[in-house]
């Protein structure tokens, strides 16, 4: 199933929608990859950020943290996860 990651860049306000294929089996995971997991941190997502716009940020440029991106994460047209609408 099409997941959407929605990634905000806080300091710019620019929004980036990433797109993966997930299988059915692993999308019970996918909530909880955003709010505890890897996903949580602004290096996993700063990637993301990239690749939905073609660029590849190297390692120097993904440092790790907790403030520089917030995600809403769709599963299908079902939001599981959202940090957007928190503002
Ligand atoms: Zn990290």
């Amino acid at each position: 199933m099409r997941v959407t990651i929605r990634i905000r860049e806080v300091s710019t306000g620019k929004e980036v929608d990433y797109y993966q294929e997930v299988e059915q089996e692993y999308l019970d995971s996918e909530r909880f990859y955003y709010e505890d997991g890897n996903g949580c941190c602004d290096c996993n997502r700063k990637l993301m950020f990239g690749y939905g716009q073609g660029i590849n940020f190297s390692d120097e440029e993904t440092p790790c943290g907790s403030t520089k991106y917030e995600v809403r994460v769709t599963v299908g047209d079902r939001v599981v996860f959202d940090e957007l609408e928190v503002k």
